[in-house]
């Protein structure tokens, strides 16, 4: 069996569903101790006993408050190999034009601040270690004007930088950030037209594009190899895993 992750300690954030789910999953099951968090208490139950033979703790709460970050970083100790920034959500496809601050805020601080704020607090311990990797989820919505609205494009474009910024000042230090970026993935993720120009006219342009959907654990697997040394040598990568989406 493959152990890539023994005796390592690695942080899930969206960790209830998804891709986060299917990321803590495979971490457990290839040795390593997870912390597994999600503001959704029910599926990290979930999670708990769906992974009851492996190393899983849990933390409920809001990545983007301070305090919930605060409750990872205990659970976490004193040594952190890894960090997956997973959590995120959609916004309502709304162009530039009808985007509202509410939106604009809440995908910004979810998508982009909190895995700032996260990554911030796990840098010292790595450095203090001379090791760490560091995962952030994009999107195609980092790569294009047309996967998303606004606000969740403007989000997965600043993510993308974000990842290049780590990679660039702490890989001296023997930090890693990579990022993926994902197509459609059938996971809970809400993605609701609101806009009517969205679902009138880049609706039909998208299906005629976007490669099949596919599922968590295609995912997971770009994910736990960035996270792994494996992938030693890559650093401030975007990895796209769309079934090449971007290719077109
Ligand atoms: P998902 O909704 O199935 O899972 C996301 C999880 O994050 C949920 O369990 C949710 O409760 C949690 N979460 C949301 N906001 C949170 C917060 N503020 N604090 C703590 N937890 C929070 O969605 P998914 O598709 O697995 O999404 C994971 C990531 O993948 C997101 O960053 C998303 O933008 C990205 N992504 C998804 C797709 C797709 O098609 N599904 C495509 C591109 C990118």
């Amino acid at each position: 069996s493959i152990d890539r992750f023994a005796g390592k300690t690695i942080i899930v954030t969206g960790a209830g569903s998804g891709i986060g789910r299917a990321t803590a999953a495979r971490i457990a099951r290839e040795g390593g101790r997870v912390i597994a968090t999600d503001v959704a208490a029910e599926r990290l139950d979930e999670v708990r006993a769906e992974l009851a033979d492996f190393t899983v703790e849990t933390v409920v709460g809001d990545v983007s408050q301070a305090e919930t970050i605060e409750r990872i970083m205990q659970a976490a100790g004193d040594r952190i190999d890894g960090l997956a920034n997973v959590a995120g959500i959609m916004d309502a496809f709304l162009p530039p034009s009808e985007v509202d601050d509410a939106t604009w805020d809440r995908v910004l601080t979810v998508n982009l601040t909190a895995p700032m704020r996260l990554t911030r607090a796990v840098l010292p311990v790595m450095i203090a270690a001379g090791a760490g990797s560091i995962v952030n989820v994009a999107s195609e919505a980092a790569l294009r004007g047309s996967a998303a609205g606004a606000a969740y494009t403007s989000s997965k474009h600043g993510i993308a930088g974000f990842t290049k910024s780590v990679a660039f000042f702490h890989g001296p230090q023997g930090i890693r950030a990579n990022a993926v970026a994902p197509g459609a993935v059938a996971t809970n993720i809400e993605a609701p037209m609101r806009s009517e120009y969205a679902a009138g006219r880049i609706g039909p342009i998208l299906q005629v594009v976007i490669p099949p959907v596919a599922q968590p654990e295609q995912l997971a697997a770009a994910l736990t190899w960035l996270l792994s040394d494996d992938s030693a040598n890559v650093n401030g990568a975007l990895l796209p895993s769309d079934g090449g989406w971007s290719a077109v």
